[in-house]
């Protein structure tokens, strides 16, 4: 559904305000008159006196919206190295050419990734659900590599910042050369010139760059 930008815009905020931030909705100050009218008139949005809330066919498309927006500032951040100043603005114009499945192909060859670099939630779509490998990854969780895969770090999920902050003090940083060298009883792996053992939770929070050849 292709909506004018101020309305996409509205419409993530809406999604963050109720499924993030547990409110019902936002209230007309400081949003748009024709963003609210477009989501009004496509039946996304509901409007009571000084409240506008998602409908339930809002709500899905919302998230989609969200889910474009964070896809593109994992893309920026970490396929094209943009500086994190200008994450937000950059990520905002790219989310447009997300739609139409581009968003599942950059979801796949990105790994899936399940939040964003600021550590917000990516909403999940059809090919996380089916993990479906259309086009050959970039970026794969170390968890789904096979011994003797190897790549580079490319980032270590932010969700829990006193794990990530072991791993990085042990060298295990983003940038770094790693090699998975077995998979069970844990997972073993070499990163710079030092290996490692973690279990299979700690090895889905490492992202590697795969090294094609
Ligand atoms: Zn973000
Ligand atoms: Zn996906």
């Amino acid at each position: 559904m292709k909506l004018i930008e101020s309305a996409q815009e509205l419409l993530e905020q809406l999604w963050i305000a109720t499924e993030e931030e547990a409110k019902p909705g936002l209230t007309v100050n400081g949003t748009t008159p024709e963003a609210i009218d477009e989501l009004m008139r496509l039946g996304l949005a509901a409007r009571e006196e000084e409240q506008i809330t998602l409908t339930s066919a809002g709500l899905p498309e919302a998230a989609q919206a969200v889910r474009r927006h964070r896809l593109a500032e994992r893309l920026l951040a970490d396929v094209l190295a943009t500086e994190e100043g200008l994450l937000e603005e950059q990520a905002c114009r790219l989310e447009h050419a997300l739609f139409d499945g581009v968003d599942e192909s950059i979801c796949t060859l990105l790994g899936h990734p399940r939040f964003c670099p600021h550590g917000k939630r990516i909403p999940l779509g059809q090919c996380c659900r089916q993990k479906r490998e259309s086009v050959e990854r970039l970026i794969a969780p170390l968890h789904e590599l096979q011994p003797g895969q190897a790549g580079h770090i490319a980032y270590i999920q932010m969700n829990s910042p006193r794990r990530l902050q072991k791993l990085m003090a042990m060298g295990v940083l983003p940038g770094v050369s790693i090699t998975l060298l077995r998979r069970s009883p844990s997972f073993v792996f070499e990163a710079g010139y030092s290996q490692f053992a973690v279990d299979e939770e700690i090895a889905a929070d490492i992202y590697v760059r795969l090294a094609h050849d």
